[in-house]
């Protein structure tokens, strides 16, 4: 029996653990992760000219915009087996970039079988977020409550410096939750609506989620 291709798509509001979850099931599924927040990083950080445009707009907490994302996730798609399956975290962010997914992977014949939509109240964004520290170097995760590095400042992984992403700052962090309740939310019904759609308590230990998750891809 030939399996099935793990089309997937992590929904949620900033700090509900997406990319950690992404990691995971990419891993374990051997399926490539494709987010967009990481590129449009890994680009700042070169300083081409695609970073320099998008820097702006993600200290800002806005969306980069529409055709410059999707054009930069067809160019990857390509570059993929989509019959064997994937992971996108953080794209789609609204209904534009949504449809043209579709459009995109039905003319390859592999359409997105699930979306996992990690639900987490306010209160708890704020906490991961303002909170969360980054390696400079590595990009190893921290956090300065639930998991702090041996020393402060300094990432155990490599020595370099930990840093807050300038849009984990707390004015940054309201304006990101605003644009994903206007723009990224209404994704929740338009994939109700095709019936792909898996929720899960974002407020459960990561080691939860994770088998939650792939209890769902296995029944899928
Ligand atoms: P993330 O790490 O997914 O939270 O993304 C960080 C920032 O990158 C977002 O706040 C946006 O400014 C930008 N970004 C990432 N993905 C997208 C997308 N699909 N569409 C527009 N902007 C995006």
């Amino acid at each position: 029996m030939t399996k099935k291709p793990r089309n997937l798509i992590l929904l949620g509001p900033p700090g509900a653990g997406k990319g950690t979850q992404a990691r995971f099931l990419a891993k374990n599924l051997s399926i490539p992760q494709i987010s967009t927040g990481d590129i449009l990083r890994s680009h700042i950080k070169k300083q081409t000219e695609l970073g320099k445009k998008a820097e702006d707009f993600i200290t800002r907490g806005l969306l980069v915009c529409d055709d410059v994302m999707i054009a930069l996730v067809k160019e990857k798609l390509k570059s993929i087996d989509c019959g064997k399956g994937f992971i996108f975290d953080g794209f789609p962010r609204n209904t534009k970039q949504a449809v043209e997914l579709d459009n995109f992977l039905d003319q390859r014949g592999c359409p997105i079988n699930l979306v996992f939509y990690i639900r987490i109240n306010k209160e708890e964004i704020f906490r991961r977020l303002a909170g969360r520290r980054v390696c400079d170097q590595c990009g190893h995760m921290y956090h300065i409550e639930f998991a702090p590095p041996q020393k402060s400042g300094v990432c155990d992984m490599c020595g370099g410096k930990l840093i807050q992403r300038t849009d984990d700052k707390k004015e940054t962090i309201q304006q990101r939750l605003n644009v994903y309740y206007a723009d990224t939310f209404p994704l929740i019904e338009y994939y109700q609506e095709k019936g792909i759609l898996r929720e899960v308590d974002g407020a459960r230990g990561k080691q939860e989620i994770k088998e939650t998750m792939l209890g769902m891809v296995s029944d899928s």
